[in-house]
């Protein structure tokens, strides 16, 4: 209805095709969330074999959040398989959500920048690799920026919207109005490590960790934080995050600013216990 109203009034169509590239965690949960909103959503991966489990989820959270079988039919429908990518060419936005690998990255925006439309937004989700430094792989790197969705999309109202160094200033707003545009959140951040978000929660879990080293159980530790009024304890959210991505970002962070990262940690993931999507962590999950 308001992009019909937008276009009564003469103002330019708001983006309505969005491409995603990558049916992971995260690019099959963003993708989902844009056909639930209403966005014509294509899904490419290299493993095509991922996108089924991916409309699967997004079948799941349709049906949790309409109200009627013709309601998730309609996302359902918007939601399409893209399996050779042949539909990069058409999007408004495209989102990139494959693994956080600077080469890989790079490689990818270099296939895809000849097909993409001139006006087209390329956004990434990258966690941690420096826009200035994908972008090298555009021959107009001022197109880029950052849409960092948290997971689970769904329930994670906020992205950060992510400037880089070359990203041309109409690219940023725009990306902030597509972020208001899928009923998200945009937090408006620098390519900094770790941006706002991570460089803030990761000190407060690893001194959780410290403290886990130091001999204090893990449920103490929540209990305590849970008393004092977050909603979930600093334990069990680096086990939900995945211990693996905390180790990642926390090695970024070390680097950047010299933040010490626990040997537990180290050890937990050297050992395969990557938190709850593994079945353990720094607790057991069935
Ligand atoms: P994932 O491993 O679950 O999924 C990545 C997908 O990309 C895979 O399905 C893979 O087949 C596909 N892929 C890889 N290279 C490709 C290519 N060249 N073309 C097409 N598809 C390709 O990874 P993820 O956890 O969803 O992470 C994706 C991105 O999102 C990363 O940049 C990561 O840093 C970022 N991120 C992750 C999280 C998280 O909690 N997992 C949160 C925020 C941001």
């Amino acid at each position: 209805q308001e992009r019909l109203k937008g276009l009564a009034k003469g103002n330019k169509p708001e983006p309505t095709h969005v491409h995603v590239i990558g049916a992971g965690v995260m690019g099959g949960d963003i993708a989902a969330w844009c056909a639930l909103q209403g966005w014509r959503v294509t899904l490419q991966d290299q493993s095509p074999e991922r996108i089924a489990p991916a409309v699967g989820r997004a079948g799941s959270l349709f049906r949790r959040r309409l109200k009627t079988d013709r309601e998730v039919t309609a996302a359902l429908d918007r939601l399409i398989p893209d399996h050779r990518g042949q539909h990069v060419g058409h999007a408004d936005v495209v989102i990139e959500a494959i693994f956080e690998d600077r080469e890989a990255k790079q490689q990818l925006y270099q296939a895809i920048e000849p097909r993409l439309r001139p006006d087209a937004l390329l956004a990434t989700n990258t966690s941690s690799i420096p826009l200035e430094e994908l972008a090298t792989a555009l021959s107009r790197p001022e197109r880029l920026v950052g849409l960092h969705f948290f997971n689970p999309v769904a329930r994670m109202q906020l992205v950060e919207v992510v400037r880089g160094g070359q990203t041309a200033p109409e690219v940023f707003e725009r990306a902030l109005a597509f972020t208001r545009g899928i009923d998200r959140l945009p937090l408006p951040v620098a390519s900094k490590p770790g941006f706002l978000v991570n460089r803030i929660l990761m000190p407060y879990l690893l001194e959780a960790v410290e403290l886990v080293e130091e001999g204090v159980p893990p449920a103490r530790i929540d209990a305590a934080a849970l008393e004092f009024g977050m909603p979930m304890g600093p334990i069990t959210l680096a086990d939900t995050v995945g211990l693996d991505i905390c180790l990642h970002v926390a090695r970024i962070l070390g680097e950047a600013f010299g933040l010490a990262v626990p040997v537990r940690l180290e050890q937990l993931v050297a050992d395969g216990h990557l938190g709850r999507k593994s079945g353990r962590g720094f607790y057991r999950y069935h």
